[in-house]
């Protein structure tokens, strides 16, 4: 590759709404240049980078015996409403319709097009196990497109599907896909860790586990345990809990006090000057649109995924200002589990086991001390809602919890029969009884990785990509393409690498200097020669993108440099 004949707009600066380091650097780089809000062009160094990404991760597909195939982006409504999801999607599902008014969607994900493909071509047993992927652009109308390619509208999705006969068998498959998913993300370069995730809602009975890399800027909260043996999303994430001996304490009888205008845990814990852990805290929700009450303790979160498990619920949310009101005769920041009828009572297991505590008194303005668990009111479920905390101790024993940040770079799922079911993916087993087949999916981010790599390999002057993703393996720069010694070493260097068939590019552009290094940082290709002033006796600068280094050496030495190391 010549740089003179590629389009490679690096950029001096970043656009100002570039937030993430790694948009910044793609953007500088010349590598994507956005089209629309989350909708990205991939220039020809960002699509090379991408190819090489969506190679990893064919190769270790097809290690596993899946089979590519290419189902369609253009889905009809029909397959959505018999799957259930045309609704729940919601507004991120984009709908089009066809010159006969014939409804579709642009595919978010393809559980609907494959249950139906193997509903119709897949009738025996012996046609099983079986999974299939491909590597598609997929649609999703996104509330906050952001950080360049981690979040987009028009992003590109690895997604592989599995078909089994028993649960036994799936977990023959989906091991086999951790296992994959492992080194893709290895081979790419990332730090990451797979976490346990929560089925919830979607799958219903399967074990699901999502893979972060660890990213400040990530979304996801990942929980891991001090030796690293247990590791969780914050949805899922558990603590060790022992049940603690009551003091046997006599408790004073609940009493009320005047609290004016004191709503939220901070103002309480100066009212009363006590730490936050000595309140209850109250929150109301809907879930399945019935009135619930939660309390967990006031220096903690109420999970919501925890308690919708609990529930076997669908969707939560939390209830606004005047259902509250409603529901406990006052003002938000007075809710209390005592004297509260006619919602369902979560009290998390922590404020269970107190002696005593504070609460709000289910009038404005009013909350009560010596409020006592059992005495005072009566759980309809105990049990565990709140997220985890560091410093709470893992589950499992592995010492305490720590957080991190996480960037989802992809997804395995035991789905069950949710969808072969709907959408009759049925075979005869051996007695030539009817079967639904037991399903998996599993997700991964290609355009995403490019992010979360970017995220995690680039320094203050640009990108440091990793060997197998690099759209080079070395960089030539000769120093003056006008000068005939440099010139003429460059080439031979050049032609060298292509005939060794190594990826080679080569900065023939007629610029300064310092103009090439800058974009030659800024690209970040690991291996650089300089071809300079000592270019008639054969001499060379290598410097590798991630060292400061720079050594001269002969053309041969730097040419087995990059060899060896290829
Ligand atoms: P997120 O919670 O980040 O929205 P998701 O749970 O919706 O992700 P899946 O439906 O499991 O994601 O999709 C599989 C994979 O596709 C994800 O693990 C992620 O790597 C990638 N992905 C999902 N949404 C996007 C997006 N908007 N832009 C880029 N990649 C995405
Ligand atoms: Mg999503």
């Amino acid at each position: 590759m010549k740089q003179s004949q590629l389009l490679i707009p690096t950029l001096r600066e970043a656009p100002a709404d570039a937030e993430a380091v790694s948009h910044k650097w793609m953007l500088r780089a010349g590598l994507i240049r956005q089209l629309a809000s989350g909708v990205y062009t991939y220039l020809p160094l960002g699509f090379r980078i991408l190819k090489k990404v969506q190679e990893i991760v064919r190769e270790e597909m097809d290690r596993i015996g899946a089979q590519e195939l290419l189902l369609p982006a253009m889905q009809p409504a029909e397959l959505w409403q018999k799957s259930g999801r045309y609704d729940v999607y919601g507004p991120e599902l984009i709908r089009l319709k066809d010159r006969h008014d014939r409804e579709f969607a642009l595919g978010p994900t393809h559980e609907e097009v494959i249950t139906t493909l193997v509903a119709g071509e897949v009738s025996s047993y012996r046609q099983l196990p079986m999974t299939l992927y491909q590597i598609q652009t997929k649609y999703r109308d996104e509330r906050r497109p952001r950080f360049g390619l981690l979040r987009g509208r028009e992003f590109l999705m690895k997604d592989a599907y599995s078909f089994d006969r028993s649960w036994e068998e799936l977990d023959v498959t989906y091991r086999a896909m951790y296992e994959a998913y492992s080194r893709i993300f290895t081979r790419v370069g990332l730090n990451f860790r797979a976490v346990q995730a929560d089925a919830g809602a979607i799958g219903g009975e399967g074990e699901t586990h999502e893979f972060m890399a660890l990213a400040d800027i990530g979304e996801d909260t990942i929980v891991v345990s001090e030796n690293g043996d247990y590791a969780a999303n914050l949805e899922k994430a558990e603590m060790f809990w022992e049940e603690p001996t009551p003091s046997g304490a006599q408790i004073p009888p609940m009493s009320q006090i005047h609290t004016p205008n004191i709503h939220s845990i901070d103002q309480l814990c100066a009212f009363f000057d006590q730490e936050a852990s000595v309140f209850f805290k109250t929150l109301l929700y809907l879930v399945d649109d019935q009135p619930v009450a939660v309390v967990v303790r006031g220096d903690r979160e109420v999970n919501e995924t925890k308690v919708l498990n609990a529930l076997g619920g669908e969707r939560i949310e939390l209830a606004e200002a005047g259902f509250v009101q409603k529901c406990t005769g006052a003002e938000v920041g007075f809710a209390g589990p005592a004297n509260l009828s006619g919602v369902r009572l979560l009290v998390d297991r922590e404020v269970q086991a107190m002696e005593s505590g504070i609460a709000g008194a289910n009038q404005t303005d009013y909350h009560v001390e010596h409020i006592q668990p059992g005495r005072d009111f009566t759980a309809d479920l105990v049990g565990d809602f709140r997220n985890a905390a560091e410093g709470d101790l893992s589950p499992d024993g592995s010492g305490k919890l720590k957080f991190y940040r996480g960037i989802e770079v992809g997804h395995v799922f035991k789905l069950g029969t949710k969808y072969s079911e709907k959408l009759g993916a049925e075979y005869l087993d051996e007695g030539g009884r009817r079967q639904a087949a037991i399903m998996g999916c599993y997700g991964i981010g290609i355009s995403r990785i490019l992010s979360a790599v970017a995220e995690q390999h680039c320094d203050e002057n640009g990108m440091i990509w990793p060997a197998e993703l690099a759209p080079a393996a070395v960089h030539i720069i000769p120093a003056s393409i006008k000068d005939e010694a440099q010139r003429k070493l460059a080439m031979e260097l050049y032609e060298k690498f292509r005939a060794a068939g190594i990826e080679v590019l080569l900065d023939d552009r007629d610029e300064r200097a310092g103009v090439k290094f800058k974009d030659a940082d800024l690209i970040g290709i690991p291996h650089r020669i300089v071809v300079g002033r000592e270019a008639a006796e054969g001499r060379v600068e290598f410097k590798r993108r991630a060292e400061d280094d720079k050594q001269s050496m002969s053309a041969e030495e730097a040419f087995a440099q990059v060899t060896d190391a290829d």
